[in-house]
């Protein structure tokens, strides 16, 4: 079914708004394709559009804020007349079902996470029949294999590569699992074949994604398979680096580690969030490891793999928390080093165990504790990135500066993509900035805590 040809004369246009994370990303990505298979035109802007497609997020509060903000401007929107149509997708669509149908009225359709290849029938259903309202919801998580239809958004020399979908841990603070489902990961045929294809198109660098990607593969061969994939996508012609974003500390293994020694294409970057170091938290929040695990972990991981970059994510103000675990985890953030590290202020989520636990903290407890805690990393890194200083390195540059001419910003393999610090090069005195998506080597110059500046090494 192709998209209708209205009044204005033109196909169908659909705005499309994407909140939350890169998994959420990939799902915009494979709606743009199908959209566009469809005989849709998308847009950025809703202003300009027919209907809007709100990708949403509901991982925590803010998030689920954000998301019920964006709606309530594309309702006000259409309350105007600019839009015909308003279609809610993603982590909130599945969470809230109906209730979005319910409370606000402007809401056309809600597609759930699983039900990403009906989006085309969902908008032609909403712009032939205007009054039906639609709840086009199923069991958590995406068909992982839409992978074919992405209409990728990411600069040519980069694109996210999702292996997989859903979680088996069951992290006591975390509603993903009642979101995305249980761990389904692609075949791994389907992701190298993807990855030829956007090696084809110009990629150079793979951001590889899932909610726990160190159990890849476990559930589809009874063992996890990351090793396997990543020495298949290391073989690909035009791929030069391979990252990994979402490791499980409990789900690394001796294989893992050796591939990130050998395989050079495969990052030295370590994206591992530890969500806190004392035992007591750690069991609360189900993560199922204990200090002494995570740190030989990173031991390892930074003796095995020279250069290597831990990113990592805390959680401050989880129920329970004492002024003892909290200066725990402080002083492990001040003697760990850590090359990035962000953190959330705990968020009570419903229908999660965490949230029915008695001893919540005040909310200017978790903020302020999550305060003390970055102004501490931000000396960490200082001094981690301090180091860099004088060095000659490989920079991949993401795009120019505008209003600095002769500027670049991109990122050592130590960075990872809009997520970290960045690095700036200048070019020779009166050159053009270096190209999107070349690599150029750079001597740092300068370090600002997270950001590097660099020029082009002669
Ligand atoms: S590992 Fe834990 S925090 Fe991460 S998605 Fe799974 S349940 Fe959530």
């Amino acid at each position: 079914m192709t998209g209708p040809i209205l009044s204005h004369g033109q196909p169908a246009r659909v705005a499309l708004v994407t909140l939350g994370c890169a998994k959420n990303l990939v799902d915009s990505e494979i709606m743009a394709g199908l959209m566009a298979k469809g005989n849709f035109t998308t847009t950025s802007d809703p202003r300009d559009a027919d209907v809007a497609l709100v990708n949403t997020c509901a991982f925590i509060g803010p998030s689920q804020k954000e998301s019920i903000d964006r709606i309530l401007e594309m309702a006000a929107l259409k309350r105007e007349g600019k839009l015909r149509g308003i279609v809610v997708a993603g982590c909130l669509a599945q969470r809230y079902q109906s209730d979005l149908l319910n409370e606000i009225p402007e809401v056309d359709a809600v597609v759930g996470t699983g039900q990403v290849d009906a989006i085309v029938r969902v908008v032609n259903r909403v712009l032939r029949s205007p009054s039906s309202r639609i709840l086009e919801v199923g069991p958590p998580g995406t068909a992982v294999d839409l992978a074919a239809h992405r209409a990728v958004s990411t600069p040519r020399h980069v694109a996210y590569l999702r292996i997989a979908d859903g979680c088996d841990f069951r992290c006591t603070f975390c509603i993903i699992p009642t979101l995305r489902g249980d761990l389904r990961s692609r075949p791994l045929e389907s992701v190298v074949e993807e990855a030829r294809r956007l090696a084809d198109g110009g990629t150079r660098e793979l951001l590889l994604i899932a909610q726990d990607s160190t159990s890849y593969g476990a559930d589809l061969y009874g063992e996890a398979r990351l090793p396997q994939l990543l020495r298949a996508l290391a073989r690909i012609p035009g791929i030069e680096w391979v990252r990994v974003h979402y490791t499980h500390p409990k789900t690394w293994s001796e294989a893992l580690i050796q591939v990130f020694e050998e395989e050079s294409k495969v990052c030295k970057y370590v994206d591992i969030p530890l969500q806190h170091v004392t035992d007591p938290m750690l069991r609360r929040m189900r993560r199922e490891v204990r200090r002494v695990d995570m740190e030989r972990l990173i031991e390892t991981l930074r003796s095995r793999i020279p250069g290597v970059a831990i990113r990592t994510h805390f959680i401050v103000g989880f129920p329970g928390e004492t002024e003892e675990d909290f200066a725990e985890l402080l002083q492990y953030v001040r003697e760990a080093q850590l090359d990035h590290v962000g953190c959330f202020a705990y968020s009570r989520e419903d229908g999660t165990p965490a949230g029915r636990m008695k001893e919540q903290l005040p909310e200017r407890v978790k903020l302020s504790r999550r305060q003390a805690l970055m102004a501490a990393q931000k000396k960490v890194a200082a001094s981690v990135w301090g180091r860099w200083v004088g060095r000659t390195v490989s920079v991949r540059i993401d795009g120019p500066v505008p209003g600095r001419p002769g500027v670049g910003v991109g990122r050592v393999e130590q960075q990872g993509y809009e997520v970290d610090g960045v690095t700036y090069v200048r070019a020779a005195d009166g050159a053009s900035a270096p190209a999107t998506g070349e690599r150029v080597s750079a001597r740092i110059v300068r370090a600002r805590h997270y950001d590097l500046d660099g020029e082009v090494a002669a």
